[in-house]
């Protein structure tokens, strides 16, 4: 008896994403349903390298070119939210390519590794395995990362300094947590106005993001007690459907998205007046918040809506 075909919400791809040029590779593999868009892969493939998505980004399928649509130039770029990935992954069509930045020219291929069944157990998206660190945003290429952690291993090297103080704090780039990605993951499905399939799925549970640094993203251990940081929301924002969750603040002027939870009504924060608390490990990442928000406020001068994602 040959088994109905399962609709593409069932069928589950395998993909693995690795950055171009990497080497060792800079890969994560992660499985999202067919009836998934390009648009989503994109959000995807942005959460779990992670990129800061602060750049233009296009997929080639074949010698189609896929993209977002507000993009003013390239008449020839088909719109990414029109094309599943059960219509992209066709026939042999089994590698599509990713290219996200197109001054540093991050280009990573995408494979389709298999199609699984759903497993009703589990929630989708989701990464279920990868290696070594993305190279931070901005840092000039493949070469041009290589060329940086190079300067990074030489303490005595005369650009040391300055590229010790422009990599991000503690930087590893053999570093890379499958939890840490799906983490990130949930933070952008809740952030993404595009909407995700299957919306029903549960948010990740808020008493883990509590113990997650909102600066470095780093896991603050049980035995350390974490630092908070209140933040009003602009004038006319209404925060009150939102109490107790997590919503995404972007940092603009920082290129960062962090996690705060909105503060209940009857909570201390509220009453000093504070709509958000964002939680962070300790001094160091407090301060550079600290910085970014200040910074943040200023430019936002005026922007209503601003602090809510
Ligand atoms: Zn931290």
């Amino acid at each position: 008896m040959i088994a109905p075909k399962s609709p593409d919400i069932d069928r589950i791809c395998q993909i693995r994403v690795v950055l171009k040029d990497s080497d060792p590779p800079i890969w994560r593999r992660v499985l999202a349903p067919a009836a998934y868009t390009l648009g989503d892969l994109h959000s995807i493939i942005q959460a779990v390298m992670p990129w800061t998505d602060s750049h233009m980004h296009e997929f080639l399928v074949g010698d189609v070119h896929y993209g977002a649509p507000d993009r003013e130039f390239e008449a020839d770029v088909q719109e990414e939210e029109d094309i599943s990935l059960a219509e992209a992954f066709r026939g042999r069509q089994t590698c599509i390519e990713y290219a996200y930045d197109f001054g540093d020219g991050w280009d990573h291929f995408v494979e389709l590794e298999a199609i699984v069944q759903r497993d009703p157990a589990q929630e989708y998206p989701r990464c279920v395995g990868g290696e070594n660190a993305c190279p931070p945003e901005n840092s000039g290429s493949m070469d041009g990362y290589y060329d940086k952690l190079r300067i990074l291993a030489d303490p005595k090297g005369p650009q040391h300094p300055f590229i010790k103080d422009w990599m991000p704090l503690g930087f590893d780039p053999t570093a890379f947590s499958v939890e840490k990605a799906n983490i990130l993951l949930r933070m952008r499905e809740e952030d993404d106005d595009a909407g995700w399939v299957d919306a029903d799925n549960e948010a990740m549970a808020p008493a883990r993001l509590d113990r997650i640094c909102a600066w470095c993203r780093k896991e603050i251990s049980d035995s350390r007690s974490a630092l908070s940081r209140g933040v009003q929301a602009s004038e006319g924002v209404d925060t009150s459907r939102l109490e107790g969750s997590f919503v995404v603040l972007n940092v603009g002027s920082a290129m960062r998205q962090v996690p705060a939870r909105v503060a209940t009504a009857d909570s201390q924060a509220k009453r000093e007046g504070k709509d958000l608390i964002i939680t962070v490990c300790g001094e160091k990442c407090a301060s550079l918040l600290d910085v970014a928000l200040q910074e943040d406020v200023a430019m936002a001068d005026g922007d209503e809506g601003h602090f809510l994602a």
